[in-house]
Formats: structure tokens, C-alpha cells, sequence
């Protein structure tokens, strides 16, 4: 997670976005496979993330960029699962300005137009990165012309290009583009993993909040680390002093269940 000092007012999601694995909560599974790829030197043509809104696919996907083209502080470094974070390659993509690291939303850019102009680009070599990187979020939203386009460069990618896909429907990304995929499904986070990550965040913004509203807030977010942050983000701005679990429901808009249930017992009456 960032550590710079901020003095201007930034959203505790973006503030404490993971920029390491190691900082992805509740992703082992994947991190491991990961790391093993890495080490052997087998880093795969293209990867595709899955998983319900706001478990990181976009981030995770970031990283995996920052590792493939990371070269160490020294500037001799080789791809690693642990990206310094302070190299050129790793800052800049860090910002979303590397020239090589090409970020696309399939929802908004869909055509078959967008993804030849991807593809006639694919043959120039990377400007200055290791790897030109082509990350393309909701890629299930492709027509199927686009994804057409995309296959004839999967099935004989240059070397120096990888493909990273995030999507939250997989079942509409043909099995022909995933056969050449490796794969990943990123979990919903576990409430014990998401109570730890909202207890680290408050922590680092000195807020005090009350563990049952702590629990609250990751019930309210069913696995997903972004909404979490940002509801955990609009509670402690709300309270002074340490937020109650009763600020936390009066926040989410719960009506108070007893009352509800009174009111339809005595209509029944
Ligand atoms: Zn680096």
C-alpha cells in the first residue's frame, strides 16, 4: 500500500490501492501461481482475471504489468513478482502514462475498428519497456468481430507483447480466446481478511471505528475490497470521535428491523 505523505485529500480507495501483491488481500492462490510462473521464467502470453466488481482485477492486472516490466531501482532488474514501485517503468504505469502499457475499456470501446487498431500495433516493438502490455477491462463486451481480431493475434502473438483481461462475465469470453489465457477467478474477500484490511486503513488515517461497525460495513460490501474502502472511506468522514455501529447503519440506510417488524404486526393486527 502507498505510503506517500498526501497532504491534498485523496479517496481511501485509491489512497490504498494494492501496488504489490503482497499488499492483495485475499488472493494467495493466485499470487503463488504468480510468483512460480515468474521464478521459472514462464510468464504467459495472455492472463485473464474474473471475478464480481471490485476484487482488484483491474489492480491485480497493474501489478502483473509492473512485474513483467519492472527493472529494479538499479535499473538492472528482470521481471518479479515484487515490482520495486520505484523505477521509471513501475511509476509510470503506477500513473496509467506508460506508453507501453495500453489500457482499454471494452465496454466503452467495443468495435472491430478499436481492436485492429490494437492489433496493427502489436508488431512495433515497446518503446521502452521490456514488454508492450495490452490490458482490456470488461472484455467480454468485445462484438464478436473484435473478438475475431483478437484471436488471430493470440494464436501467434510477437514475443514482446502480453495480453491482460479483466472481466466479470466470463462465460461471455469465447473458449477460444480463454484456451489462451492463463486464468485466474479472484475471490470475493473473506469477511475475517476484509475486517483486517478496513482495521489497517483506519489505522493509517487515524480514525477510530467500533469493530461491529467494522462488520457492518464488510457484510454491506459482499466481498468487494473497493466498496468496502469507500463505504469505510464515507463512515469515518461522517463520525467524530470512534463511529458506531449505529452511525454505520444509519449510513447504509438499514431500516431498524425490530421497528419494521412491530409496525406489520400491529397493520396485522
Ligand atoms: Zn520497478
Amino acid at each position: 500500500m502507498t505510503n506517500t505523505p498526501d497532504t491534498a485529500y485523496r479517496v481511501l480507495a485509491r489512497k490504498y490501492r494494492p501496488e504489490t501483491f503482497a499488499d492483495l488481500v485475499g488472493q494467495e492462490a493466485m499470487v503463488r501461481t504468480l510468483k512460480n510462473a515468474f521464478e521459472a521464467d514462464r510468464i504467459a502470453q495472455a492472463f485473464v482475471m474474473t471475478g464480481i466488481r471490485g476484487t482488484g482485477k483491474t489492480t491485480t492486472a497493474r501489478i502483473i504489468a509492473k512485474g513483467i516490466n519492472c527493472i529494479g531501482p538499479d535499473g538492472t532488474g528482470g521481471p518479479t513478482t515484487e515490482p520495486c514501485g520505484v523505477c521509471e517503468n513501475c511509476v509510470a504505469i503506477m500513473e496509467g502514462r506508460h506508453v507501453d502499457v495500453m489500457e482499454m475499456d471494452a465496454a466503452s470501446r467495443t468495435g472491430v475498428g478499436d481492436i485492429r487498431e490494437i492489433i496493427e500495433s502489436v508488431h512495433y516493438r515497446a518503446a521502452s519497456a521490456r514488454y508492450k502490455i495490452y490490458i482490456i477491462d470488461e472484455v467480454h463486451m468485445l462484438s464478436t468481430s473484435a473478438f475475431n481480431a483478437l484471436l488471430k493475434t493470440l494464436e501467434e502473438p510477437p514475443a514482446h507483447v502480453k495480453f491482460i483481461f479483466a472481466t466479470t462475465e466470463i462465460r461471455k469470453v469465447p473458449v477460444t480466446v480463454l484456451s489462451r489465457c492463463q486464468r485466474f477467478d479472484l475471490r470475493r474477500i473473506e469477511p475475517e481478511d476484509m475486517i483486517g484490511m478496513l482495521q489497517r486503513i483506519a489505522a493509517g488515517e487515524h480514525a477510530e471505528i467500533a469493530e461491529d461497525a467494522l462488520a457492518l460495513i464488510t457484510r454491506a460490501a459482499e466481498g468487494s475490497a473497493r466498496d468496502a474502502t469507500s463505504l469505510l472511506d464515507q463512515a469515518i468522514s461522517h463520525g467524530a470521535g470512534e463511529t458506531t455501529v449505529e452511525q454505520v447503519r444509519a449510513m447504509l440506510g438499514l431500516a431498524d428491523r425490530g421497528r419494521v417488524l412491530d409496525l406489520y404486526q400491529m397493520i396485522m393486527r
